[in-house]
């Protein structure tokens, strides 16, 4: 670089779409985000709905607490948020959101707009209309009942590259973005899912619903199949964590030399030949509910399996169940690494856990046989 250049700051509307484009990377991201607020809102019934699979447009619908007029001329705007106030709140978060990014930065990148109702207002419902900025564009009155539907159309037009990437690999993202609605439907009980897509040309078709069940086995009933549920054995492993050594913060494992208990819950693939094969390769992972990815605990658990000569990946459903002070969700922008205080330990643990119950319980024999 020339030595005589000024080194001067970024406007701030470039700032907002760079920053949003790393809130926001993909379909997974828009339908991640929306649906975690429709959770956070308490919602008993949650519907997605695609238009030519996300290209044209994708809108959630939910029955939760509505949005009150005070908040219209915040919703979008950067970091505006009603569920963290203070750094160390992050410690012990039990709300999905906390950094008021999502949107703020669908906003910069997609058309936006929110009809949305409290108690108090209905059956008078808002439509609101935002600009790039995140800036409130106007309000209409429209009829509507408690609940909030957002709708987000044309996303990436700000970024005519994502965009035809978007496009071109429409197949993988729509996979992608089923499974993990897939994820979510399957853990969250009481609230009921339904997701749906409409072609561009033809009739809306229902992908998958759940009915607000009482159990996650109904979720993936539901979602799967009973066949798939019918093949499963639940799992309910407690991970004793050794205390560790050097300055622990309030709650980890080693400030008070007590060991730490985490609680592995869920269903998966009985380990025998014939019944584990009928489930599909699906692995859910999640950190007290919230859906992630965790390669690792993946790898372990694939790994216990082939001893078994079972079958090679099988289907998992595991909520990692610790305290909020074990773990930091905020590692990436787009919120999905979750990073686990000694996982190492936890996974030595689990990898013994899961090798003793399959060795004292007879959980080889198919259901059939036993009954
Ligand atoms: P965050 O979820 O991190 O707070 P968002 O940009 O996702 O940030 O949302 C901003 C705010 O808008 C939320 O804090 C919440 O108050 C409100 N909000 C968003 N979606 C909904 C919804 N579906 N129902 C009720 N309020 C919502
Ligand atoms: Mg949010």
């Amino acid at each position: 670089m020339a030595a005589n250049v000024t080194i001067k700051a970024i406007d701030s509307s470039t700032v907002h779409q760079i920053q949003s484009g790393q809130v926001i990377v993909d379909l997974c991201s828009v339908a991640k985000e929306l649906v975690e607020n429709s959770i956070d809102a308490g919602a008993t019934t949650i519907e997605v709905r695609f238009k030519n699979q996300g290209l044209d447009a994708i809108e959630v619908q939910d029955n939760g607490s509505g949005i009150s007029p005070q908040n219209y001329e915040s919703l979008a705007l950067k970091h505006y948020t009603s569920k963290l106030s203070s750094y160390d709140d992050l410690g012990t978060l039990q709300t999905f959101g906390f950094r008021g990014e999502a949107l703020s930065s669908l906003s910069a990148l997609a058309r936006l707009s929110v009809v949305t109702c409290t108690q108090q207002e209905a059956p008078r419902a808002k439509r609101l209309e935002f600009e790039t900025s995140g800036k409130l564009k106007g309000t209409s009155v429209v009829s509507g009942q408690k609940g909030t539907t957002v709708f987000v159309e044309d996303l990436f037009r700000a970024l005519p590259v994502r965009r035809r990437e978007l496009e071109r690999n429409i197949k993988r993202e729509w996979g992608k973005v089923i499974s993990l609605l897939n994820q979510y439907a399957c853990v969250q009980t009481g609230i009921k899912f339904t997701v749906s897509q409409q072609p561009t040309k033809g009739k809306r078709m229902v992908m998958f619903s759940t009915k607000g069940n009482p159990t996650t086995r109904d979720n993936i009933i539901n979602v799967f199949g009973v066949k798939t549920a019918n093949a499963l054995i639940p799992l309910d492993l407690r991970l004793e964590l050794k205390p560790t050594a050097g300055p622990g913060k309030k709650g980890m494992t080693g400030d008070d030399g007590n060991t730490t208990e985490v609680r592995v819950m869920g269903h998966v693939s009985r380990p025998s030949h014939g019944e584990g094969r009928q489930t599909p390769d699906r692995q859910m992972f999640y950190v007290n509910g919230r859906p992630c990815g965790l390669p690792q605990f993946a790898k372990v658990i694939n790994e216990v399996y082939r001893s078994y000569n079972a079958p090679q990946t099988p289907f998992i459903f595991a909520d990692i169940q610790l305290d909020t002070h074990l773990y930091d969700v905020n590692v990436s922008p787009d919120k999905r690494t979750i990073l686990l205080h000694d996982q190492g330990q936890m996974l030595d643990n689990l990898r013994e856990s899961l090798v003793e119950l399959f060795e004292t319980q007879d959980v080889t024999i198919p259901v059939a046989a036993t009954q």
